[in-house]
């Protein structure tokens, strides 16, 4: 199988002639032809193959195959000793059990533990003794690039763009706070992804990470790519090696002290009984700014006699936050207002229940209040000098590959 080997290098990438860019298609077509031919079906005639079910143990598997008691026992002590393997996970682990010929025992036994760990079982004279297989992993990286049509969601326009579920769960993920996927989403909008392929050889086994995306959203073309730190942590970045994964901030007023904790049981303080404290409250001085916590819509605007003067805002399919008790609102912040994090909604009051000026904050996930100190978020991840320096390096070769990927949008490249 010819393989295309696309190298990015610090000076640029690679020339890469006509003739190699139709080799690799060819080469492309071919690994996807040889896949096909590969289906199950096509195993030799005395292997014997098993996907473990639930229920299935190893001693099982090889009894029903006639392997004997004792060589069973041997087999299930290497497998524990030599390779780590203590039992059989149904749905994930698979079996191929071969013998010479139709009549004779079962001399080896391959053991699949997910697409990358493998173990190989032999018999030769009475004797079983296993080994790792180490899979070489290929990845590949392939761009897709789809438009959202009339009427159609993200989700719909991923899949015709032919970019596989486990990605376009992994994107939503990513742009959560960044892109309301139910009313940000407009027919023309273009997106590309480029993720990761992972071949054995020349077999197709999974998607991988995504490396890079790009959403023409309605606030402007939002940009991440991933990028691994020098101290080995992963994180998306945008163009400028900004934090590209936008998230809620527990404390929306910097250095703000907590005042009263969000407690299920909290003596309230106006009323005097016991009340559910469902937010934090944060002390700061009337009139204190109070920025949004995060980028989204305004949905609430008004007064009631609890919260006073108040704000929620919706962030996205799964979370809201509110803020209570301000002064007054932010004149230029309406309800259904864009707001962006750090945006100025308005500013620290004590109308409503309250006992002195503070800002009630509540972090709302799935239509319930939960503690925003604790409850889990994507962290914001900015990048140190030094980092961010090595951050737009490796932006640069991957751009330069991404271009490779846009003029060739049948090709991979592997970096
Ligand atoms: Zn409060």
């Amino acid at each position: 199988m010819q393989k295309v080997k696309l190298n990015i290098t610090r000076a640029g990438v690679a020339k890469v002639s006509i003739g190699l860019l139709v080799l690799a298609l060819i080469a492309v077509i071919a690994a996807v032809l040889v896949r096909r031919n590969s289906e199950p079906g096509a195993a030799a005639p005395h292997e014997t193959q098993v996907t473990v079910a639930s229920g299935d143990t190893l001693s099982k598997l090889l009894a029903a195959e006639n392997i004997p008691g004792r060589d069973i026992n041997a087999i299930a002590e290497i497998l524990k000793k030599e390779c780590g393997v203590s039992g059989l996970r149904a749905d994930a682990d698979s079996l191929v059990m071969s013998r010479e010929h139709e009549n004779a025992p079962i001399d080896k036994i391959t053991l699949s533990s997910g697409p990358w760990k493998r173990v190989e079982l032999t018999c030769a004279d009475g004797q079983w003794t296993a080994k790792n297989i180490d899979i070489d992993r290929d990845t590949r990286l392939v761009r897709r690039v789809g438009t959202i049509a009339d009427g159609e969601s993200f989700y719909m326009a991923g899949r015709d763009a032919g970019i596989p579920d486990s990605v376009i769960m992994n994107v939503f993920d990513l742009l959560a706070f960044e892109i309301d996927f139910e009313r940000d989403v407009r027919a023309g909008q273009e997106f590309s992804v480029v993720y990761e392929e992972n071949y054995n050889g020349a077999d197709y086994v999974n998607a991988g990470n995504v490396v890079a995306v790009s959403f023409d959203s309605l606030r402007g073309d939002v940009q991440m790519y991933r990028f691994r730190k020098p101290d080995g942590t992963i994180g998306y970045y945008d163009q400028n090696g900004n934090s590209a994964i936008k998230s809620l901030k527990r404390t929306p007023i910097n250095n703000a002290k907590i005042s009263s904790n969000f407690n299920l049981n909290r003596k309230h303080p106006v009323l005097g009984y016991s009340r559910a404290h469902k937010g934090v409250d944060f002390r700061a001085g009337s009139g204190t700014p109070i920025p949004a916590a995060g980028a989204g819509t305004v949905v609430e605007r008004k007064y009631n006699s609890g919260y006073g003067n108040y704000i929620t805002i919706k962030h996205n399919g799964t979370y809201s936050t509110r803020y209570g008790h301000m002064s007054s609102f932010n004149p230029k912040v309406r309800l259904g207002t864009r707001v962006s994090m750090g945006q100025i909604i308005g500013y620290v009051g004590s109308t409503g229940l309250s006992t002195g000026p503070h800002l009630h904050y509540e972090i709302i996930q799935n239509g319930i209040q939960v503690n925003p100190m604790t409850v889990k978020l994507p962290a914001i991840d900015n990048l140190d000098n030094a980092s961010k320096q090595k951050f737009l390096a490796f932006r640069a070769k991957l751009d330069e590959a991404i271009d490779v990927l846009r003029n060739n949008p049948n090709l991979f490249v592997q970096m």
